[in-house]
C-alpha cells in the first residue's frame, strides 16, 4: 500500500519531521496499523501551502502527483491537528480528493 503524509506548513521552518519517518520506519504510532501489511511505501510527505492557501487549486498538482504514484491513504500529521483552524477543510479537501485519511502520525 501506497501511503503519504500531510504536514503543516508553519512547522516546516523549524520540523525536520525526523518522528513522522521514524514512526513510519518502526510501524509505530498510527502507522502500527500497516503491521500485517507486507509491503508500505511512504511516497509522500506534503504541506498544505500555508495558512491563506486556496488548497482545491494550490494542491491540484500535489494530488495529482500523490495519485499517479497509487497513494490511497494520508496520515494528517499531528501538527496539523495542533496548529491548525482549518482542520475539518483539510480533511474535507483530502477527502474530495478521494484519499482514505488517518488522522496523526506519531
Ligand atoms: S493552514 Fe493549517 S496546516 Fe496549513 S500552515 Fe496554516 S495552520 Fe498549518
Amino acid at each position: 500500500m501506497n501511503i503519504a503524509i500531510m504536514v503543516c506548513k508553519k512547522l516546516t521552518s523549524e520540523c525536520s519531521g525526523s518522528w513522522c519517518f521514524k514512526a513510519f520506519a518502526e510501524k509505530d504510532k498510527s502507522f502500527a496499523i500497516y503491521k500485517s501489511e507486507i509491503e508500505t511505501n511512504l511516497c509522500g510527505f506534503f504541506h498544505c501551502n500555508g495558512c491563506g492557501s486556496n488548497l482545491d487549486k494550490e494542491l491540484e498538482y500535489k494530488v495529482t502527483q500523490l495519485k499517479k504514484v497509487g497513494v490511497k491513504t494520508v496520515h494528517i500529521s499531528k501538527c496539523i491537528e495542533v496548529e491548525c483552524d482549518r482542520y475539518n477543510e483539510v480533511r474535507n479537501f483530502l477527502l474530495r480528493n478521494d484519499f482514505n485519511i488517518i488522522d496523526g502520525t506519531h
